[in-house]
């Protein structure tokens, strides 16, 4: 299982796409645990995305977005209960 000091270890790679499927999957399953976690990417990314400005970041941003709405989804389905 991902601990938390691996994920920011290979945090900025998940946020710019470069990780393996299997990787980002092990990221994400973290993140559906560990609210730590998903405030740190969160915080990351807005970082990243202030860093980066007009560049040519959007496509992962988009990514990154559709991942932050998988994780979003999966939280509230696993705390209906
Ligand atoms: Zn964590």
């Amino acid at each position: 299982m991902l601990m938390c000091r691996d994920l920011a270890r290979i945090s900025s790679d998940y946020i710019d796409g470069k990780l393996s499927t299997a990787d980002s999957l092990s990221v994400k399953m973290h993140m559906l645990m560990c609210k730590d976690c998903r405030s740190f990417i969160g915080n990351l990314r807005e970082s990243v995305r202030l860093m980066k400005g007009h560049s040519d970041y959007r496509i992962n941003e988009d990514y990154a977005q559709r991942l932050d709405q998988a994780v979003d989804q999966a939280l509230n389905s696993s705390e209906r209960h």
